[in-house]
């Protein structure tokens, strides 16, 4: 392709199970890319492994991309939808010579193998059919069709990321393209789809490199032109072994119930893999127009859930509050407790939280947290207090409270810095540290401990409401 025209990219997942993290980054890149050089990002489904594909892993893979915000172009293609023309290739190589009949029963590959398993040599298929008259194919044998590769020199992946990658001709040999069944292998699908669909740009992950070989002969053979490749490192744990769960190897639903959110993942797994010079927060504006495949690394990224957090915490803290409050809600539906919580925010409730915000986005670092910290907000009097609420309920903090009382009474303002200055002023007068009226306020108001600044909390819940919890726990009730 020539720089002028507009790249078209593609996210090629296989429909086995949910977008897992590496994928998401792999269709990030490939949108990022596209984006910002004003092409266009196909989707296309590898569902041709029938008993491994199913419906719900694809409407999975589908909506994972949506919550990411990683938009395709056009219809998603399915792979298995396009096996006949994938068939007509295999024959069109067959008809120039670029592939033969291979006639060997399971008996004789078995024994190829065993024979190069004794020898100590690869696996190979020896090319027993690949000059051989077909007119002396036993009967009753349905045949396959081979590609018929290069036998000496070498091929050469010119990849952004990996470099010159050279591999021997000699070490691949002739690849099934067409089961006796029919049915089209893989590497033929990919190739066949990718050249129809137009893509100019290939980016996927480092374990396709092999595959990468074998595809680029195939479009040799069929005179077409070869797509520009970057294979990106693998995602590995912050230890630098293979990615387990644990360290973060799971789809991205369970980054939404965590409490990610989509802008902050984006920015997380950009980093992954593909750096800007020494950028580690940048908006996805900003990815867009720095993203170039020469910035895709080499060497395996190392996966991290505390810079995850922290990078989370930050696009939290930095949200509008609005904003926030419906990422929150969005979020809700799929985490425990948050459909019933959901169904309680109502128009007051959602005017509620959004005052709230500011003080609870201060904390927290997921909307997890920001679920928990919010609490205070859904809760009924009289408040259930937990273990730390209630031993800072002891006599000292209820006096603290029973004098605290009427003052806030008083009050005729009832906004977090008059307030403040009413129990500052009084803690002066009294010569009592201010923590020993902020502490039991805090545990009155919230049933916790910790919470956002209190005085905020005061505001927040109203007078009423606020005067009310905290005579709940006076004395005499
Ligand atoms: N379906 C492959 C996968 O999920 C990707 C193939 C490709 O990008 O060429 O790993």
């Amino acid at each position: 392709m020539s720089s002028a025209e507009s790249p078209v990219t593609r996210f090629a997942p296989s429909p086995t199970g949910f977008l897992h993290i590496g994928g998401a980054r792999t269709a990030l890149f490939n949108w990022a890319y596209a984006k910002g050089h004003k092409g266009k990002m196909l989707l296309r489904i590898e569902d041709t492994d029938r008993e491994r594909s199913n419906p719900a892993a694809v409407d999975a893979i589908l909506d994972g991309l949506k919550w990411l915000g990683l938009n395709w172009d056009g219809e998603a293609i399915s792979q298995y939808s396009r096996m006949q023309r994938h068939a007509e290739v295999a024959n069109e190589l067959l008809k120039a010579g670029n592939a033969y009949y291979c006639y060997c029963t399971p008996a004789e590959l078995t024994a190829m193998r065993e024979k190069a398993e004794a020898e100590k040599r690869p696996i190979r298929y020896d090319g027993t059919w690949r000059d051989r008259d077909p007119s002396t194919a036993p009967a009753g044998v349905k045949p396959v069709i081979r590609f018929r590769s290069p036998q000496e020199g070498e091929t050469v992946i010119n990849d952004r990321a990996q470099g010159r990658v050279v591999i021997p001709n000699k070490d691949l040999d002739d690849l099934i393209i067409l089961r006796s069944d029919g049915n089209p292998t893989y590497n033929l699908s990919v190739v066949v789809d990718d050249h129809d669909m137009g893509v100019t740009h290939i980016i996927r992950g480092v374990d396709h490199l092999t595959n990468a070989a074998r595809q680029s002969q195939i479009y040799l053979a069929m005179g077409w032109a070869v797509p520009d490749m970057t294979h990106v490192p693998l995602i590995h744990g912050p230890d630098g072994a293979k990615l387990s769960k644990r360290h973060g190897a799971l789809g991205v639903e369970a980054y939404r119930a965590m409490g990610y959110v989509p802008a902050a993942l984006r920015n997380y797994l950009a980093r992954l893999g593909w750096s800007h010079g020494d950028d580690e927060i940048f908006s996805t504006e900003q990815l867009v127009e720095w993203f170039e495949l020469e910035g895709v690394n080499n060497s395996p990224a190392r996966f991290d859930f505390a810079k995850l957090e922290n990078l989370n915490g930050h696009y939290i803290r930095h949200m509008a509050d609005v904003d926030l409050l419906n990422a929150f809600m969005g979020f809700l539906p799929f985490v425990e407790g948050g459909p019933e919580l959901l169904g309680k925010i109502d128009d007051a409730m959602q005017a509620k939280l959004v005052k709230a915000m500011p003080g609870l986005k201060e904390r927290a670092k997921t909307l997890v947290e920001l679920q928990t910290s919010s609490q205070y907000l859904f809760a009924h009097r009289p408040l259930p207090l937990d273990e730390k609420a209630k031993g800072l309920l002891n006599d000292e903090g209820k006096a603290a409270l029973q004098a605290l009382h009427p003052l806030l009474a008083a009050s005729n303002e009832w906004t977090a810095p008059a307030l403040e200055a009413i129990v500052k002023a009084h803690a002066e007068a009294t010569g009592i540290k201010l923590g020993k009226f902020a502490q039991p306020l805090r545990a009155s108001l919230t049933g916790t401990s910790t919470s956002p600044g209190i005085f905020d909390v005061l505001e927040v819940l109203g007078r009423e409401e606020a005067l009310g919890r905290i005579a709940d726990q006076l004395p005499q009730g």
